[in-house]
């Protein structure tokens, strides 16, 4: 499978973008990012939405994306999340109030985009692509997505957590996983907002990773624009088997 790292900054600042990971050209993994480094073109070939939690710097694109693809697709964007990432999206961003919603825009036999309800731990598919949602701990209802293609690569995606061990458990049993995505956000100097906000520091994702037994790349996102150095600093000292930060516009095969 193709991933091309669209954002993976845990905060918004100049040329950095926020967490969206586009696989294989057409499905976005979370939305963040999904507008600003897309052309209009590249963005006509999104046609699936992946949101794994309802924080917004995990779905602000989206809004944006919809708008832009208004009047010019045959087919609606399909945003996926669990009834509680729909509810969420329904009620506070497309509501009519905040942003249009668009799943009756331009009319409701053919809508812009519709939702479409996951469930923990119960596979969908996307072309080629078998998603698994698995339950993280975070401060609201979050889920990574284990991603298998059809020549049995496989990759994990946590988003956003802190301490947590299903998904770990998940991504040991793969016997074809190459890589982990998983976040590091604050330094170990602050860890109590680590704590505080369902995140990771360098300390707590050494302990994590004793919990992956199946050897894979470990790449990370979502460091807080203010922590990047000291992250950089002390996962460097920590000097942890197979982990590097995923970067901004890079495209990896798995
Ligand atoms: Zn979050
Ligand atoms: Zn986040």
């Amino acid at each position: 499978m193709k991933l091309r790292v669209l954002g993976c900054s845990g905060g918004s600042v100049k040329d950095r973008f926020l967490s969206c990971f586009l696989l294989n050209d057409h499905i976005a993994l979370d939305a963040g990012g999904l507008t600003g480094p897309l052309t209009l073109e590249e963005q006509l070939r999104v046609g699936h939405v992946i949101v794994s939690h309802t924080h917004l710097d995990h779905n602000c694109s989206l809004p944006f994306l919809v708008d832009n693809v208004f009047g010019r697709v045959t087919e609606p964007i399909v945003v996926y999340g669990t009834s509680a990432v729909v509810q969420s999206l329904k009620q506070h961003m497309f509501n009519d109030e905040l942003w249009p919603d668009f799943t009756k825009l331009p009319s409701v036999e053919a809508p812009t985009m519709r939702f479409q309800e996951i469930e923990v731990e119960k596979p969908f598919t996307i072309g080629d692509l078998k998603f698994t949602p698995i339950e993280v701990e975070h401060l609201i209802p979050t889920v990574g997505f284990l991603v298998e293609d059809s020549s049995d690569s496989s990759i994990l995606y946590t988003s956003d957590t802190g301490p947590t061990d299903r998904v770990w458990q998940v991504a040991s049993s793969q016997a074809n996983l190459k890589a982990v995505i998983t976040e590091v956000s604050f330094s170990n100097d602050v860890g109590t907002l680590a704590h505080a906000s369902g995140h990771m520091t360098p300390d707590i994702l050494a302990t994590e990773l004793k919990k992956l037994t199946q050897e894979a790349r470990v790449l990370i996102t979502h460091t807080k624009p203010g922590h990047v150095s000291r992250i950089e600093a002390e996962l460097k000292q920590l000097n942890l088997a197979g982990v590097e930060f995923i970067e901004q516009n890079k495209t990896y095969t798995f």
